[in-house]
C-alpha cells in the first residue's frame, strides 16, 4: 500500500468539491412548509446554520483509505498474539456465526417475555452450564466484563454479611500479585482493601495471611492459576482460615481456562466468583469490549444475586417455558439496564456446546503445554524468576543479560517487527521487567516454534547489534508514539 497517500487521515484527502455520490435533484421548493402542523419544528437554536465541514473525497480514494487503514490493526486473525492476562485469543468462526443469527440480532431488549423464550432459554442455559463449570449453585449473567463481574460479586458479599447483621466485615484481602481490578472493585464496592503478600514462589503466603484473618474481613479474593500463571496450592487451607474467621472466599475466574473441566472453584471452597467469558469462553476482546463477566455464587447467597434473573417454569401446555423474576427483597437490584452481553453470551454457549465436555477438558492441558514449551524453550536467554511449571501464562523478567540496556519495551518493539503482537508488558508489578507470555491452548507447534526462534533472534540482537532493539520497530506504520502525551492530552477531532 502506498502509505504516503492512503495512510493519511481521510481529511487531508479531501478535495473540494471531490465526491463519490449525486444525490437526486431536490423537487422542494425552498420556502415550502409542511400542511401537516403536527410535524414538530426544529427550534431556533438547533438549526444549522453553515454547512458542516466533510472530507470531500471520491470513492476510490475512500474504499483504499479504509481498507488500508484495517489492514494497520493487529489481531488474532492477522498473527500470533501472546498477550498474557487476557487467555482465549481464538474466536471460532461458527461463535459469530451463531451471535449474528438474526433471529438474536433482530429482538428488542424490552420485548416481551412471551415474545423471546429462545433468548431466555440461552440466558438460562448457558447460566446453568457455567454453574456446573464453576461447582456453583446459581449464575447471574448480568455484568459486562471481568470488573463489573468483581464489583457485583462483591456487593453480593457484602449484602450476606449487613444479612446477618455483621456490619463491620468491610476488609477485602487481596494478594500483591492480583490484577489491578481487584483493589479496584473492593473500593468502589465501599469495601478497604488489604494487601497479603507472596512468597518466593509466586503463590500466597498462608503465613502473612493468617494473622489478616478477623471478625472485620469480608472476603479473601484470589485469583487461581494467579496473575502469574501459578496454581495456587494452598487454597484449601486458606478457605478454611476464611471461613473459620467468618469471612467468605471469592474467585477471580479471568484465568479460569486451564483449570476449565478439570478443577471446581466451588469444590476448591470459593463461594463466589467471576467468570470472564470474553476471555475462557471466546469473543474477540482487544482494544476492551465486548465483555461479559457473569457472578456464581454457591447455595445459601442466591437470593443476594442482581435482578433481572432468569427462571425456567412449567408453560400451560406442561411444557418448559422461562420468566423473568423482577422483584425480590434481598436481592442486589439491577447491576444492568437488560440481561447483560447477549451476543457474547451467545458466542459462550457455542463454544461450550461445540466443544463438548471432552473438548472443554483439553484446553487447559493444551494450553498448560504451550505455555511451558515457550518457558522452556527461552528460559536460556530470558530471566525466569520463578522456576517450575507453570500453567497457563508465565513471566519473564526481561533479558539475562541486562548489561546491553536492552528493556522489555525494546524487545515489546522489536516483536512488532516480525509480526508478533508483544507479550503482557510490566505487569504483574512483582518484576521490573515483567514480560507475561499467554500462547493459549489453539495455536500450533509451527507458530510456537517460529516464535521462539524470533525471541532468540531479538536476543542475539541485543548482544550483537543492540541498536537494531534499542531503536525498534523499523516497520510499522506508526514506530514511538509519545504514549504519555496520548493519555495526559488526548485529541480526539480533528481540525484543519
Ligand atoms: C482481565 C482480568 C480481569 C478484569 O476483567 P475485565 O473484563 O478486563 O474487566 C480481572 N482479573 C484478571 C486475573 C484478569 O485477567
Amino acid at each position: 500500500m502506498n502509505r504516503e497517500l492512503y495512510g493519511k487521515l481521510v481529511f487531508e484527502l479531501s478535495r473540494q468539491g471531490r465526491r463519490g455520490y449525486r444525490l437526486p435533484d431536490n423537487h422542494i421548493p425552498d420556502n415550502f412548509t409542511p400542511a401537516d402542523d403536527t410535524v414538530p419544528e426544529i427550534p431556533d437554536n438547533l438549526l444549522r446554520r453553515d454547512a458542516l465541514t466533510l472530507p470531500e473525497c471520491d470513492e476510490l480514494t475512500v474504499v483504499r483509505h479504509y481498507n488500508n487503514m484495517s489492514t494497520n490493526n493487529f489481531g488474532v486473525d492477522t498473527g500470533f498474539y501472546p498477550l498474557g492476562s487476557c487467555t482465549m485469543k481464538y474466536n471460532p468462526k461458527i461463535n459469530e456465526e451463531m451471535a449474528t443469527h438474526r433471529a438474536f440480532t433482530r429482538t428488542h431488549p424490552a420485548a416481551p417475555q412471551q415474545d423471546v423464550q429462545g433468548n431466555l432459554k440461552l440466558y438460562h442455559t448457558l447460566q446453568t452450564y457455567l454453574s456446573e463449570i464453576g461447582g456453583m449453585a446459581e449464575f447471574t449473567l448480568n455484568p459486562f466484563a471481568g470488573a463489573h463481574g468483581e464489583l457485583t460479586g462483591l456487593m453480593v458479599i457484602r449484602a450476606y454479611h449487613d444479612s446477618r447483621n455483621d456490619r463491620q466485615r468491610r476488609k477485602v484481602i487481596v494478594p500483591d500479585s492480583a490484577h489491578g481490578t481487584n483493589p479496584a472493585s473492593a473500593a468502589v464496592a465501599g469495601l478497604e482493601v488489604v494487601e497479603v503478600k507472596s512468597r518466593p514462589d509466586g503463590t500466597v503466603d498462608v503465613d502473612d495471611l493468617r494473622p489478616l484473618l478477623d471478625e472485620t474481613v469480608a472476603a479473601v479474593m484470589m485469583t487461581n492459576p494467579n496473575t502469574l500463571g501459578l496454581f495456587e496450592r494452598n487454597i484449601p487451607e486458606i478457605a478454611r482460615l476464611a471461613h473459620e474467621a467468618g469471612a467468605l472466599m471469592y474467585y477471580d475466574g479471568a484465568n479460569l481456562n486451564p483449570m476449565l473441566g478439570i478443577a471446581r472453584p466451588g469444590d476448591m471452597g470459593f463461594d463466589v466468583m467471576h467468570i470472564n467469558l470474553h476471555k475462557t469462553f471466546s469473543t474477540p476482546h482487544g482494544g476492551g469490549g465486548p465483555g461479559s463477566g457473569p457472578v456464581g455464587v454457591r447455595a445459601g447467597l442466591e437470593q443476594f444475586l442482581p435482578l433481572p434473573r432468569v427462571e425456567k417454569i412449567e408453560a400451560p401446555d406442561g411444557g418448559e417455558a422461562y420468566r423473568l423474576v423482577t422483584e425480590s427483597t434481598e436481592a442486589l437490584g439491577a447491576v444492568s439496564a437488560t440481561l447483560g452481553n447477549f451476543a457474547v453470551q451467545a458466542r459462550a454457549l457455542a463454544y461450550i456446546l461445540s466443544l463438548g465436555s471432552e473438548g472443554l477438558m483439553q484446553v487447559g492441558p493444551l494450553a498448560t503445554l504451550n505455555a511451558n514449551y515457550i518457558k522452556e524453550s527461552l528460559k536460556d536467554d530470558y530471566l525466569l524468576p520463578i522456576e517450575g511449571v507453570c500453567k497457563h501464562e508465565f513471566v519473564f523478567d526481561g533479558l539475562r543479560d541486562k548489561s546491553t540496556g536492552v528493556t522489555t519495551l525494546n524487545i515489546a518493539k522489536r516483536l512488532l517487527d516480525h509480526g508478533y503482537h508483544a507479550p503482557t508488558i510490566y505487569f504483574p508489578l512483582l518484576f521490573h521487567e515483567s514480560l507475561m507470555i499467554e500462547p493459549t491452548e489453539t495455536e500450533s507447534k509451527e507458530t510456537l516454534d517460529s516464535f521462539i526462534e524470533v525471541m532468540h533472534d531479538i536476543a542475539r540482537e541485543a548482544r550483537e547489534t543492540p541498536d537494531v532493539v534499542l531503536t525498534a520497530p523499523h516497520n510499522t506504520p506508526i514506530a514511538h508514539p509519545d504514549d504519555t502525551a496520548a493519555a495526559l492530552n488526548p485529541v480526539t477531532t480533528f481540525t484543519l
